[in-house]
């Protein structure tokens, strides 16, 4: 089976964000930037499906140079390649931009299951899998928490209010993956994966080496355009209940969530 998985590059979750001065974008320099944990859950799952029933496993991610890092990460993870799509065009892209290109990269490669995060945890549109669904004339299962796949067709669960939905779709499909760190437990990169790593194929792609037009992307192309960004408002400091005994400082606490609304 041929797989792809999308790997989008995000700043760590433990980084102090910054807004420009735009205030439409954030600052870059100085962030730590991670594979989005969402993309690190479907690499574990194509992984997982690789080692039952063998083939290829390719990663695919559209972004600056930096995202270089992230690839070596995955190849080392166990991706037997790596392509990254870099183009001076792809600045301020929307979601269908960012699909669009996308879709166009995987028609080359031409693989059986495509798998991506069910969202990123930056701009957590949680639209960029089915609109490549789409795209592509795919069937979409969204939101997996567990996947199984033959030669022919994909089955999955995903969780629903009160219980398991199972889905089922014939190949070629994408899986958008949902679920947390302790449903995946994403492996490690090893010692002998960081070594083998260095030797496997990592491309780089401009737009038109994929037959599309860069006027037709980046801020140019994109339908939709970030208004402002703003942080959320400051949290006010909390109370410590006062009082002498247990007794007393949940009878204050009581009065004051009774009385004092707003004060928490
Ligand atoms: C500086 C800056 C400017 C921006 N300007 C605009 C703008 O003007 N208009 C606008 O609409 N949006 C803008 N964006 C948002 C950007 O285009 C989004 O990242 C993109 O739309 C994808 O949405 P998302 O991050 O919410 O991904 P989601 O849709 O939440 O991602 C779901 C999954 O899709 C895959 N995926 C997403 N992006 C990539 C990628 N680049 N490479 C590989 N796989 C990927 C991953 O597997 C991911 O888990 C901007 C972002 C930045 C950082």
């Amino acid at each position: 089976m041929k797989i792809v998985v999308l790997i989008k590059q995000t700043p760590d979750t433990e980084s102090v964000i910054r807004i420009a001065e735009d205030g439409k974008s954030i600052v870059t320099d100085g962030l730590k930037w991670i594979i989005n944990p969402y993309d690190e859950f479907a690499l574990e799952a194509a992984l997982r499906l690789k080692e039952k029933d063998g083939g290829t496993l390719s990663v695919l991610s559209l972004g600056p140079q930096r995202v270089v890092n992230s690839m070596i990460t995955a190849l080392a993870m166990g991706a037997d390649d790596a392509t990254i799509i870099d183009d001076p065009a792809l600045d301020g892209a929307d979601a269908l931009g960012t699909a669009t290109i996308l879709s166009a990269a995987i028609e080359k490669i031409g693989p059986d299951i495509v798998l991506c995060g069910s969202r990123a945890i930056d701009c957590d549109q949680a639209q960029t899998g089915a609109m490549v669904a789409e795209i592509l004339g795919w069937p979409h299962l969204p939101v997996a928490v567990a996947i199984e796949a033959d030669q022919r067709r994909v089955t999955i669960e995903r969780r629903i209010e009160g219980g398991t939905m199972s889905l089922r779709a014939t190949l070629p499909a994408l899986v958008t993956v949902g679920g947390s760190h302790s449903v995946w437990n994403p492996r490690y990169a090893s010692l002998p994966g960081i070594i083998k790593a260095k030797k496997k194929p990592l491309a780089v792609r401009r737009l038109s080496d994929l037959g599309l037009d860069p006027a037709k992307f980046g801020l140019a192309g994109a339908k939709i355009s970030v208004a402002s960004l703003e942080k959320p408002p400051q949290r006010s400091a909390g109370r410590i209940v006062e009082g002498g005994d247990a007794r007393e400082k949940a009878r204050e606490l009581a009065r004051a969530l009774h009385e004092d609304s707003g004060a928490f």
